[in-house]
């Protein structure tokens, strides 16, 4: 038999290391993961379920994230339905109720944003529309990355009260960064304000509202459904009516109908990551948009 106290300083050993263990997150998208890292620093460790190439609302749920999810201490999703389609059966397989509905653990962050495009009628998911309850894209507003940052403080601080005040600083740094950068964009952005543009997907509105371009129109009649020839047909000699010249979309959609469009209203077509990973060089949440804004400025700038 042991000794009591071999005992006790075993036990003891345990919940040190239960009090200093890092705390286990896991977010459903990039962006969110890269604002946790930005919050969490190295008192957690970020894993991202999707990937950065990937369409948010079709991610390739392999089996494996099970096991990590069920190891989880934090999920973060987005909601709005923009998970609907592989997420819950994850989650359910997981059995870890610290990520369940309503646990401290688990954190939804449309509740805490304002969110584009709330359809003001009910939208069934049936009739294709993969955006039911408003715009689900809120990443692509530095403003929103600011809300998001601090509610993250807020969420790892009530799961480890020894590090909240460290959670809190760092969302503020992150936050202050934010803001000078913000002023940034905003000013190389201001000379193309009224811009109108047309994207793939209803993916960038956030980014066009927060900088002043405008949406003319979309490549997919209805968020998550593919365009057929009539509808093409009818959009482009609407674009070109109101001289719209540049298409953005990721470089994960189909080329092929989007490249047709931009040659036949003689504009450009940009590929442009739709979040952290996007491509090899936005690797953070601030890159992001620094990659994105400089893209926009060179290709909207009037060729000398
Ligand atoms: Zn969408």
């Amino acid at each position: 038999m042991k000794p009591l106290a071999s005992i006790i300083l075993a036990a003891l050993t345990v919940a040190a290391f239960n009090t200093h263990a890092k705390l286990n997150v896991v977010a459903t998208l990039p962006d969110y993961g890269a604002i946790a890292e930005e919050v969490g620093g190295d008192k957690i460790k970020v894993t991202a379920i999707a990937r950065g190439t990937e369409d948010q609302h079709f991610v390739d749920a392999r089996p494996s994230f099970v096991r990590v999810l069920n190891q989880a201490d934090l999920l973060i999703e987005g909601g709005a339905d923009l998970e609907i389609g592989w997420l819950p059966p994850l989650v359910n397989n997981a059995r870890n109720p610290k990520i369940l509905a309503n646990s401290p653990g688990h954190v939804i962050l449309s509740r805490y944003l304002r969110l584009l495009e709330v359809p003001t009628v009910t939208v069934d998911r049936s009739m294709g529309d993969v955006h039911p309850y408003g715009n689900p894209h809120f990443t692509l507003d530095p403003a929103n990355g600011k809300i998001i940052a601090s509610r993250l403080a807020e969420a790892f601080g009530a799961l480890d009260a020894a590090n909240a005040e460290f959670y809190r600083a760092n969302a503020g740094k992150f936050n202050e960064r934010l803001d000078k950068k913000l002023a940034e964009w905003t000013g190389l952005m201001s000379p193309f304000r009224g811009t109108k543009v047309v994207t793939y997907h209803k993916s960038f509105d956030y980014l066009l509202e927060r900088f002043g371009l405008v949406l003319a129109g979309t490549i997919e009649p209805k968020p998550g459904i593919e365009p057929s020839p009539s509808y093409i047909s009818s959009l482009i000699p609407r674009l070109k009516s109101e001289d719209v010249k540049l298409i953005l979309m990721e470089s994960f959609r189909p080329h092929k109908t989007p490249e047709y469009v931009a040659q036949a209203i003689g504009g450009k077509l940009l590929l442009l990551p739709g979040s952290v990973g996007g491509n090899e060089k936005v690797t953070d949440y601030i890159a992001v948009f620094d990659y994105n804004v400089a893209q926009i400025v060179a290709a909207l700038k009037p060729s000398k």
